[in-house]
């Protein structure tokens, strides 16, 4: 008897659970895209890109330089790359001029789009160190940072820090610039992305590393590696998303390639190639 009441706990438990989770999959709203699921006849049909910070959001800054221009720039030549090298990835731009932009009205664009993946840019800074000097504390430039750093979200373990990394202090600043928080996610759709989260967070690693070998061996960059943290502008993203650290615009030798030509095209060809690969994996087109 005993055993049997288990049986029907275990039972109506299961029942439960599956009509829970499909009720959480066809609550209807348009950001969680199943399609992202990876399968024979998956498409990867529309990407974003996003370039990091705007308008009064400057993100860091090196000599002459705000990282929201070089974010800018990169990010509309990657643009044009992609709308001509893969003619059937739709491409959507979170911004496309020198405005401020909500992060959480980022993701939103992305998920009510039903975008299969976003890629957000950005450039890294090392904060000052201060020094003693004569007996005065003073704050000095470390401009010692270099190469690129790829970021995938990993959802906040309590007691993390938020401001763990720059990009995390940033978009708390610019927090305070909006009249409103913005939320992409609602409970619901917070709760179905629990079940999709291992499937994102295995495809993001993967195309992180797969721009990160682009950077390390075809262009030669130092690399930081990819890293899971806590990254407040991918975590209302309900699709495989990467933070591209594009070098240190607080090193002058790094500032000036982010600021040429030949700097921001060779990481514009390596994002490509990535999401080539990336796009011919996921869709298992053999090679
Ligand atoms: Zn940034």
């Amino acid at each position: 008897m005993k055993n049997k009441s288990f049986k029907l706990l275990i039972y109506g438990l299961s029942a439960f659970f599956v009509l829970f989770i499909n009720v959480a999959l066809a609550t209807g709203h348009p950001i969680i895209n199943d399609s992202s699921v990876v399968s024979n006849g998956f498409k990867l049909r529309t990407i974003v890109i996003d370039a990091g910070h705007g308008g009064r959001a400057t993100g860091a800054s090196g000599a002459y330089s705000l990282e929201k221009n070089v974010t800018l720039a990169i990010a509309l030549k990657l643009q044009q790359a992609v709308q001509k090298e893969i003619k059937d990835l739709n491409v959507l731009m979170t911004r496309t001029t020198d405005v401020f932009v909500n992060n959480g009205l980022r993701a939103v664009m992305a998920n009510d789009n039903k975008a299969n993946l976003y890629i957000s840019l950005h450039c890294n800074s090392l904060p000052n160190v201060r020094k003693v000097v004569n007996g005065k504390t003073v704050s000095v430039p470390n401009r010692s940072g270099k190469g690129v750093l790829l970021l995938v979200n990993i959802f906040r373990r309590s007691g993390e820090q938020v401001a763990a990394i720059m990009e995390n202090q940033f978009a708390e600043e610019e927090k305070a610039y909006s009249k409103k928080e913005v939320t992409a996610l609602s409970p619901e759709d917070a709760i179905t992305l629990n079940f999709l989260r291992d499937k994102y967070r295995k495809q993001s690693i993967h195309l992180a590393n797969l721009v990160n070998n682009e950077f390390v061996n075809t262009d030669g960059r130092n690399s930081l590696g990819v890293i899971e943290q806590g990254v407040q502008v991918l975590a209302q993203t309900s699709m495989p998303s990467i933070l591209v650290e594009t070098g240190f615009i607080n090193n002058p030798e790094e500032e000036d390639y982010l600021n040429s030509d030949q700097g921001q095209n060779e990481i514009v060809n390596s994002i490509v190639r990535a999401i080539k690969q990336y796009k011919r994996e996921v869709e298992q087109v053999p090679q």
